[in-house]
């Protein structure tokens, strides 16, 4: 144990369960600092026991650069890692963590609003050209009607990217672009959606613009978190995830925000902010009825003006520990302790592979080739001189013929 954690620990006996990481004492000029206030992606190993959730997403679906949408990112310590969401723009954070794509293969998605599942592309494509080996994993919610539910979506989204993955099928491996769905019924409650590894994922009903959405709850050695997707305040809620170490739930801009920073009309504002979604009030109220170890709300552009007006809305009716997330924020979990710190991540990040091989390419002649006689015909000879120095070099220097 270092001793940054041992000072943590000795903390944590005395405050509430929340404590952020604090720099330590730099003895030397020469010699290495202490661990700080931040969380370096790759640099730290989880410990067994150990949850680390990292909030890949939390805004809105217009579009803010420095706000993805909802997207969270829960690593366990026996090494499985699960996206929760995926909304638009939240691919890039989640590439900035330089974790393989192989161990990015599985996705749970609250509903099919495309700032719940936008960047799904992103994973899909990017993931395949940057090292995935295997087909993506998908659980989601059924609807009312088979066209509302995942498989559909998930179906049709192929459908809509059949160019891409026809085009992409030719020169590389067909796998990776693969989608393994399972649905499941919006309707169940706190029904067990994954078992594997020792992890139980479970789904309950939620309360959001039209049937089919919900949350989930996930277990890992004696942790229980819990990922609210968009809902109104509901009895599931409250009854399952009462007793959970983390809880995320949303909590929406105030109507009066939503009217003037968002542009919405008054009647829309306050149908949004307090029937669709989750007012500051409704947030706090749940909070101090399941009264987690922490909980996280998230769900709204958050800048000073907004996070005052918010905080004062949850404070009227929760006191407990509180996060009000912003993207890149992480959460080290344990029966002991729960730290939060920021992540410090590159914004020119690469693709990390992973242990496993890249799959072959297609044999010559497998894959009916996407580019014409008359297309090809088209090449201008000058480019081709041009560069044949270059890629001389390159069969030379990779033993290519
Ligand atoms: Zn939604
Ligand atoms: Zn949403």
């Amino acid at each position: 144990m270092n001793r940054i954690r041992l000072i943590l620990l000795v903390v944590s006996a005395f405050s509430a369960s929340v404590i952020f990481a604090a720099g330590g004492v730099v003895n030397s000029p020469t010699g290495a600092a202490p661990q700080r206030y931040v969380y370096y992606p790759g640099t730290e190993e989880l410990a067994k026991d150990e949850i680390r959730l990292i909030a890949c997403g939390t805004g809105l679906p217009a579009a803010r650069r420095d706000q993805a949408a909802t997207c969270y990112l829960v690593e366990v310590g026996n090494g499985d890692k699960f996206l929760f969401d995926v909304g638009t723009g939240s691919m890039a954070n989640v590439a900035a963590l330089m974790i393989p794509y192989d161990f990015l293969d599985k996705v749970f998605l609250t509903h099919l609003h495309t700032d719940h599942w936008g960047d799904f592309s992103t994973l899909w494509a990017g993931g395949w050209t940057a090292g995935r080996t295997k087909p993506l994993r998908v659980w989601g919610p059924s609807g009312q009607t088979p066209d509302m539910g995942t498989a559909y979506a998930i179906e049709h989204f192929l459908k809509a990217y059949n160019w891409d993955a026809k085009t992409r099928d030719f020169v590389l491996s067909a796998q990776p672009g693969k989608v393994i769905v399972k649905e499941f019924d919006y309707k169940a409650v706190n029904a067990v959606v994954y078992q594997e590894n020792g992890v139980t994922i479970r789904s309950i009903p939620a309360i959001h613009a039209g049937d089919g959405p919900v949350s989930f709850i996930l277990e890992y050695a004696g942790l229980k978190i819990v990922i609210g997707g968009d809902t109104f305040p509901n009895k599931w809620f409250i009854q399952y995830a009462t007793g959970a170490d983390v809880v995320i739930h949303e909590t929406f801009l105030t109507p009066t925000d939503l009217v003037k920073l968002y542009g919405q009309s008054p009647q829309q504002a306050i149908g949004v902010g307090t029937q669709i979604h989750t007012s500051p009030p409704a947030f706090g109220k749940v909070m101090s009825t399941i009264k987690p170890r922490h909980a996280i709300g998230y769900h709204f552009f958050n800048e000073q003006a907004t996070h005052d007006h918010i905080l004062q809305g949850v404070r009227s009716t929760y006191s407990g520990p509180l996060s009000l997330a912003v993207d890149n924020m992480v959460w080290n979990i344990t029966k002991d302790r729960i730290i939060e710190r920021m992540i410090v991540s590159p914004d020119q990040a690469w693709g990390v592979n992973g242990p496993n091989k890249p799959p072959a390419p297609p044999a010559p002649g497998t894959v009916p080739d996407p580019i014409s006689d008359f297309i090809k015909a088209g090449r201008w000879q000058p480019a081709e001189v041009a560069q044949a120095p270059m890629v001389d070099q390159f069969k030379k220097d990779h033993n290519m013929k």
